[in-house]
């Protein structure tokens, strides 16, 4: 077995939880946790009873090495977040980068992660897309935003409900307003919604509400270099020349 498994717990809907990650959070000697009492609630819900220790990007560096002994020892250990897969917009990277450096076997079990539903939902092209997780705050968010607008992929983002109608407005600022963009909340819950309409639309629709509740994915399509906007001002003409592969 692992000495480390990544396990992916619902990101709503408590059904969403596989029969593995029931097993492995069954069998684990520890299970660290992005918050204990969250993760907590859970496991008393599947009526699982084990150690629970607080593994979160204020203690990781703290608490790496003692759990790096332990493990070697060969103490079982699994890892949880908030909702959804750890390391993904989550904690996880430090321990399993220290994990693999020291030989120890590490597993990621497979799960529930907000930004897939929403990316299928979207209706946008799955077949290429770049998961961007959340933008900078203040400091580098406008360099981001233009960097990516020329992106032909389809752009994944995380973002919180107070700030998606700024993010929103600031993007068909960049991006322009007629870019097809798609925002989910709530995935999995009662009041799950998609809405999908051009960045300017968007924004003035979320604009209009009164308070906007709940986790949020925003999902845009990638740009369609070949139509030249005022909103593309590169001069390179590589949308133009001929593919060398063809
Ligand atoms: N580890 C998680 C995952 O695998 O998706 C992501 C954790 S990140 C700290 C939290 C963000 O994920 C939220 O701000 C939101 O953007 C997104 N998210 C999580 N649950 C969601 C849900 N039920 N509906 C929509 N977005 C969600």
């Amino acid at each position: 077995a692992a000495a480390l498994t990544l396990v992916p717990t619902p990101i709503g809907n408590l059904e969403d939880i596989t029969l593995r990650a029931i097993r492995v959070l069954g069998e684990a000697d520890l299970i660290l946790c992005e918050d204990t009492r969250t993760s907590g609630r859970l496991l008393q819900h599947l009526e699982i009873k084990k150690p629970l220790q607080a593994y979160h990007l204020h203690n990781e560096h703290q608490v790496v090495p003692r759990l790096l002994e332990r493990l070697a020892k060969g103490e079982r250990m699994a890892l949880v977040s908030d909702a959804g897969t750890p390391g993904i917009s989550d904690p996880g990277f430090l321990l399993v980068r220290e994990c693999l450096a020291q030989g120890l076997r590490v597993e990621c079990l497979p799960g529930p992660t907000a930004f897939v539903p929403a990316l299928l939902k979207s209706g946008f092209g799955a077949e290429r897309f770049s998961f961007e997780g959340f933008l900078p705050a203040k400091k580098g968010r406008q360099t981001r935003l233009r960097e990516l607008a020329r992106e032909t992929r389809t752009l994944i983002f995380y973002e919180s409900p107070h700030r998606i109608v700024k993010t929103l407005t600031q993007l068909a600022e960049v991006f322009g307003p007629e870019r097809p963009a798609s925002v989910s909340r709530e995935l999995t819950k009662l009041f799950e919604e998609t809405l999908t309409a051009p960045l300017g639309e968007l924004a003035a629709t979320l604009a209009a509400r009164p308070a906007i509740k709940g986790e949020i994915v925003l999902v845009i399509e990638g740009a369609k270099l070949e139509k030249r906007s005022k909103y593309d001002d590169s001069d390179d003409d590589a949308a133009d020349a001929p593919d060398p592969d063809d």
